[in-house]
């Protein structure tokens, strides 16, 4: 018996998830946003789902992400979220038919040097209240003329923003953020994309032209303290492994690293093959829910590299029995919250010696 995690990845759930956010955003494409190995969940793979499913383009943070759908030969629209920082790489994301984000005048002077081969297609990225990446608001009449007459563009500039507090469905800065992106790109002429997963779910005033959607095709829930069950997502991924010892501990015994729990009764502990070494984060307190044969129990104890211990009390569990860290049954939501993270840091912290079944 091998005792090894495994992510098993759903193709039905994802294509469920992209339905979900077509119903929600009905008027609006859907843009992938495959970044960081798809959130984890293996780039070509889901990418090729995705396009085979008819999504209408792919977001990416970096140039090699792209180039290796590409590669893979998926021809859809792809936008480069953050742009590209050398003439060479506009020329190269221009020969791939990258799309790119220009947030920063810069890009817009590169730009003007680069010999491309072909035109490239360009988002203005404004700054509307996140204060990351973005041209100001003051600075947008004048970056707008200058990369107006760039003379290699393909069509109309296109605009894009980001939220900064879209998971926070009673914030009014979302509504801000909203108005001065409408009140900036006015009689403007360009597609527009706000919303990422928050915005498509919760900020229907966000859809624009197009919704960049990660975390909520992965099916969980971005909103603070939301779970995939509130907008009907099912979970891509689901993280299995097995319990590899089953063990008696006395009442007032401690357990693991640090001696960080005590039992209060005599129990028995379930050794689950699962640790911060295959991604499981090491900061999950006691009480962190574990399924094992498909039933709810308390993680007790430091999660160690290769393992961790869940309080079984007097049930029937055997080695060899199946566990679930997260995924179908278990929102990664509620396994983050008690990680003090959120689903994206867990969904891609996944590490090599995971295997991977796609089914
Ligand atoms: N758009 C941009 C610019 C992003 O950086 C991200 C991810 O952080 C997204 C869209 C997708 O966000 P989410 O996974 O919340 O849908």
């Amino acid at each position: 018996m091998r005792f090894s995690p495994a992510a098993e990845i759903s193709r039905s759930a994802l294509l469920h998830n992209l339905k979900r956010i077509r119903q929600l955003a009905p008027e609006a494409n859907v843009m992938a946003v495959v970044k960081a190995n798809a959130y984890g969940h293996g780039l070509k793979t889901l990418a090729r789902w995705l396009d085979d499913a008819g999504v209408n383009g792919f977001g990416m943070a970096r140039l090699e992400e792209a180039l290796c759908l590409r590669e893979e030969g998926i021809g859809a629209r792809m936008l480069l979220l953050e742009g590209v920082f050398s003439s060479e790489d506009f020329e190269l994301a221009a020969s791939h038919q990258l799309e790119v984000a220009v947030h920063d005048i810069e890009q817009v002077r590169l730009l003007e040097q680069a010999q491309l081969s072909q035109p490239i297609k360009v988002w203005m990225k404004l700054d509307t209240g996140m204060h990351r990446l973005g041209i100001q608001p003051e600075e947008f009449e004048s970056v707008y003329q200058r990369l107006s007459q760039v003379s290699h563009l393909k069509g109309d500039i296109n605009f894009m923003t980001h939220f900064s507090v879209a998971d926070e469905a009673e914030n009014p800065h979302t509504a801000r953020q909203i108005a001065l992106f409408n009140q900036l790109t006015k009689d403007l002429p360009g597609e527009r994309t706000l919303a990422n997963s928050a915005g498509a779910l919760v900020w229907p005033a966000a859809h624009g032209q197009w919704v960049r959607t990660g975390l909520a095709l992965y099916g969980a829930s971005p909103m603070i303290a939301g779970r995939n069950q509130d907008f009907e997502l099912k979970p891509v991924m689901t993280m299995r492994s097995t319990v590899l010892a089953v063990r008696t501990l006395k009442s007032g015994q401690p357990v693991g690293y640090g001696q960080t729990w005590r039992s209060g009764r005599d129990t028995r502990l379930a050794v689950v093959a699962m640790g911060y070494g295959d991604g499981y984060p090491r900061h999950a307190v006691s009480g962190t829910p574990v399924l094992i044969n498909g039933k709810r129990y308390p993680l007790v104890g430091r999660v160690s590299m290769d393992m961790l211990t869940v309080d079984i009390g007097d049930d029937m569990v055997e080695v060899g029995d199946p566990a679930v860290l997260w995924g179908k049954g278990l929102p990664v939501e509620e396994v983050a919250e008690c990680a003090t993270t959120i689903p994206y840091e867990l969904l891609c912290s996944t590490t090599a010696r995971v295997q991977y079944h796609y089914v």
